[in-house]
């Protein structure tokens, strides 16, 4: 495989994708050695048909505001590959959203939701939308103006999309209130549903719990216990709040939360009733973390910053790609972390992976760490599909399962000569393959 050809050709193609071209170069050079040793992988143009997704929506979604002004965003959905299921993967609504940022998600999505053991292809979808701001009725009318544009692309066999940044429980309630009156159907055709109307018990925690079960995973393999650890963990929302969850209950202590506007680093640790005003903090929908120090004197509140500068034991960026730089990762490793899990998508700069790796520091990637929020919308879709609901205990198990499984997957591929394990080789080798039989068996579609 000549990677630096084939990402020549795809710069050529797509000017500007940086996003993308990031996530496909960190999956090519993972699996080149697997890729040379099947010719039946080049034979087929595996790589060149798996980066250019199925197909791509773009659509103008205009709404009015609360001032009666009219607003225009964007709207997309990357319909990426449906070899091993139907699309599956969330909805973004971020100011920074743009087709690079949706096309490495949803090539990510492929291989993650490859890696859950469960039937799903990849997808991602969103607008530069941000409800940062916005009133409850503006969040509504942007949400159903969307849907009616995208409601004919999805369906329960088709397309499930979820949430990700920028769309919780609030927004897909809108969103799938919209699809069914337009549907006319009630198949479940979202994850991430409200518990009245479908959703699954522990899809709120199941990315921060999956990566806490993850992160113990890896902590095992060199003997260390996740009790009494110190953990920086960046970003606020849904993802940050599951992961403090977990860890706290394990026993480990969170000093950072972060947000646009800086970090907090609480000494005393953010456990109890803090970890519940993180919610309060993210409804207020101000997007910052600053007034967490006025209500508890003790933390600390540093404007502009970036958690990493604490000296902790494990670091978990939960907030967005490429928040955690080079710099980030020297001081982190100078400072003596023994272990970094991504639950954020892409949340490092490959600069910083690789320094991980050759430290020979615990890294995985998020495509792995952060499989759980997916898996989970994979048994929110069981359930829809069987008409009826597990309980709490029921799918924390299933989750907890998937999350050693991913690991096991992680481990077979990822193993060095020298006892090294190789996350990032290891979750793009195992989700890789996954795809590239079923593509082969399925012929050239
Ligand atoms: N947005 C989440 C992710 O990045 C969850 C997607 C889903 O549940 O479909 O995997």
């Amino acid at each position: 495989m000549k990677i630096n050809n084939i990402l020549s050709a795809l710069e050529a193609k797509h000017p500007g994708e940086h996003e993308f071209l990031q996530a496909v170069k960190e999956v090519l050079v993972s699996i080149e050695d697997v890729y040379n040793q099947h010719p039946e992988f080049e034979k087929n143009r595996i790589i060149e048909r798996l980066v250019e997704p199925d197909r791509i929506f773009t659509f103008r979604v205009a709404w009015v505001d609360d001032n009666g002004d009219i607003q225009v965003n964007l709207g997309y959905r990357v319909q990426f590959n449906n070899t091993i299921g139907p699309y599956k993967g969330g909805l973004r609504f971020h100011a920074s959203v743009n087709l690079s940022s949706l096309k490495f998600l949803g090539f990510e999505q492929t291989f993650k939701n490859a890696l859950t053991t469960l039937p799903m292809g990849g997808g991602k979808g969103g607008s530069d939308f941000s409800p940062r701001g916005k009133s409850n009725a503006e969040i509504m009318r942007f949400c159903q103006a969307f849907m009616l544009e995208l409601w004919r692309n999805i369906g329960p066999d088709t397309d499930v999309p979820a949430g990700d940044i920028g769309v919780g429980t609030r927004e897909i309630g809108y969103l799938y209130g919209m699809y069914k009156k337009l549907a006319r159907e009630n198949t479940g055709t979202f994850t991430g549903k409200g518990l009245e109307y479908g959703g699954s018990l522990i899809r709120p925690e199941a990315t921060g719990f999956g990566a806490l079960y993850f992160v113990n995973e890896m902590l095992k393999t060199r003997n260390i216990d996740l009790q009494g650890k110190t953990v920086a963990i960046s970003g606020f929302g849904n993802v940050a709040w599951g992961a403090a969850l977990k860890a706290t209950e394990l026993g480990a202590k969170i000093v950072t939360i972060s947000g646009p506007d800086g970090y907090i680093y609480d000494p005393a640790g953010i456990s109890g009733e803090k970890i519940e005003y993180m919610l309060e903090l993210r409804d207020s929908g101000d997007d910052i973390v600053a007034p967490y120090a006025e209500k508890y004197p003790d933390s600390i509140f540093f404007a502009g910053k970036k958690p990493w500068e604490q000296k902790v034991d494990i670091a978990l960026p939960c907030a967005i790609q490429n928040e955690l730089n080079k710099k980030d990762a020297e001081t982190l490793v100078a400072n003596g972390v023994t272990c970094v899990a991504e639950v954020s998508n892409m949340g490092c700069t490959a600069e910083a992976v690789d320094f991980f790796i050759e430290k020979k520091i615990l890294f995985a990637p998020g495509k792995a760490v952060n499989a759980g929020g997916v898996a989970t919308s994979g048994l929110e879709m069981s359930q829809n599909a069987m008409h009826i609901q597990w309980t709490e205990e029921e799918v924390d198990r299933k989750l907890h399962q998937i999350m050693k499984n991913i690991h096991a997957q992680s481990l077979k591929y990822g193993k060095e000569e020298g006892g090294y394990i190789n996350y990032v080789k290891g979750a793009n080798v195992a989700g890789f393959m996954k795809v590239a039989r079923a593509m082969i068996a399925q012929g050239v579609v």
